[in-house]
């Protein structure tokens, strides 16, 4: 049994390894497991983009959190003397008036309010500025030059490297098979090699493995499959940032949203924020499903017609740790103190990741968490307040 003291962190995603960097920071010892390779293939973090928005409808609260980790984005773009952000701004459009009540509305009212200024875009105004949008019938929504979009494996692996250097005790391979107490002085865990770890806390950053691990949590959270998309545009100009910032296409109603033309790996990236399926993230029916490519290709002729005959040259099912109030999970266990769960990302926790951690390790230090991020076993049905997220599937 290594006796190291310090604090485990297990699972090597945004929310753990900004955990560890964060931890490892303020003077603690830091070992971080995962069972790799890293950035693990399977984990929510690891993919060629994430969406960075302001926009979350009338939740000012999130809207103020995106505020702080913008300028994060930009330091870290800075401090790596590379763009792992791109600030292209983002679009959110709807057939239809914009309506009280709806995110398009609500986002634009709650970012002017805050001395934002969002462009309103009516259809004229959005094929003029924004031509691939042209032919899609939508006629109001606004474009925001605030966020974006951010590399996240690419992002994820510098920081895993920095880790490292930083003084993280790195456990590629590692994986957790189960906490053995954490009630007394020290938490111990037990790996699936047979090696027992000890430490003076753990964080459990599991995401979508979470409700797998932590199976009395499993009727307050689930792991559910979303679609993503890469398609290859016969017409690369018009999907670069300028033309084509990220968008959300009446997302809470649809779904559906994008991003520009990816730089380096020269797709355009379309993916649906909706219900999801349940499944486990090892899960071999990960795939896309025909039902899930019909509807991308419904959406992509009645939306965006220069890309309804793109190549879809690759496709992934990447999963959300689900809570089902939409809000995420940092909280110690109240069973096991020094236990500190780090989850429930439902799909839109990537773009926090630079004050991530330190949410985190307040939380490890002691701090109270956030009201909506308590430890909330009691939340086991409900409809979720993230104000972007589609929540019917009905087809
Ligand atoms: C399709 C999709 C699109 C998204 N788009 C956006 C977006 O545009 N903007 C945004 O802000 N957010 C977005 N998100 C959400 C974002 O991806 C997540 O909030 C974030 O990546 C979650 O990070 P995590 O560290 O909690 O989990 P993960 O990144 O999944 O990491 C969990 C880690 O735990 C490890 N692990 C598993 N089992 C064990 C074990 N036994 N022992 C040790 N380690 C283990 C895994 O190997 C993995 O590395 C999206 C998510 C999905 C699925």
């Amino acid at each position: 049994m290594a006796r190291g003291g310090g604090v485990l962190v297990a699972g090597a995603g945004v929310a753990g390894v900004t955990a560890a960097r964060a931890l490892r920071a303020r003077g603690h010892a830091v070992t971080l497991l995962d069972p790799g390779p890293l950035p693990h293939p399977l984990a929510a973090s690891t993919d060629v983009s994430k969406a960075v928005r302001l926009e979350y409808g009338a939740d000012g609260a999130y809207t103020a959190l995106g505020e702080r980790a913008l300028e994060g984005w930009r330091r870290f773009n800075a401090d790596e003397g590379e763009r792992f952000f791109h600030e292209t701004g983002v679009l959110f459009l709807r057939r239809g008036p914009m309506v009280p009540g709806g995110f398009e509305h609500d986002s634009h009212t709650t970012l002017v309010a805050r001395g934002h200024r969002p462009e309103r875009l009516d259809h004229a105004g959005l094929g003029a500025r924004f031509p691939a949008w042209g032919g899609g019938g939508y006629t109001d929504g606004f474009f925001h030059a605030l966020g974006g979009w951010v590399e996240s494996g690419r992002a994820l692996a510098r920081w895993i490297a920095r880790a490292s250097r930083e003084g993280v005790a790195l456990r590629e391979g590692a994986s957790l098979a189960r906490v053995e107490d954490g009630d007394g002085a020290s938490v111990t865990v037990a790996l699936r090699d047979g090696q027992r770890l000890t430490g003076d806390s753990l964080v459990l950053a599991l995401g979508a493995w979470t409700p797998w691990y932590l199976t009395a949590l499993a009727p307050a959270l689930r792991s559910t499959g979303h679609p993503v998309f890469h398609l290859r545009p016969r017409e690369p100009e018009r999907f670069t940032g300028e033309r084509f910032p990220v968008f959300g296409a009446a997302i809470a109603e649809t779904g559906w949203y994008g991003f520009p033309l990816h730089p380096t790996a020269g797709v355009v990236k379309i993916a649906r924020h909706g219900v999801g399926r349940a499944m486990h993230p090892e899960d071999p029916a990960r795939a896309v499903t025909d039902e899930e490519r019909a509807a991308l290709g419904e959406f992509l002729a009645g939306s965006l017609p220069w890309l309804a005959d793109a190549a879809v040259v690759s496709t992934r099912v990447c999963l959300y740790c689900d809570t089902h109030d939409g809000h995420f999970w940092i909280d110690r266990d109240p069973s096991r103190p020094r236990v500190v769960v780090a989850a429930g990302d439902s799909g839109h926790g990537y773009k926090f990741a630079p004050v991530l951690g330190d949410w985190i390790a307040d939380v490890v230090e002691g701090a109270p968490a956030e009201p909506r991020w308590r430890w909330r076993p009691e939340v086991t049905a409900g409809r979720t307040e993230e104000a972007a997220r589609r929540v019917d599937d009905g087809g």
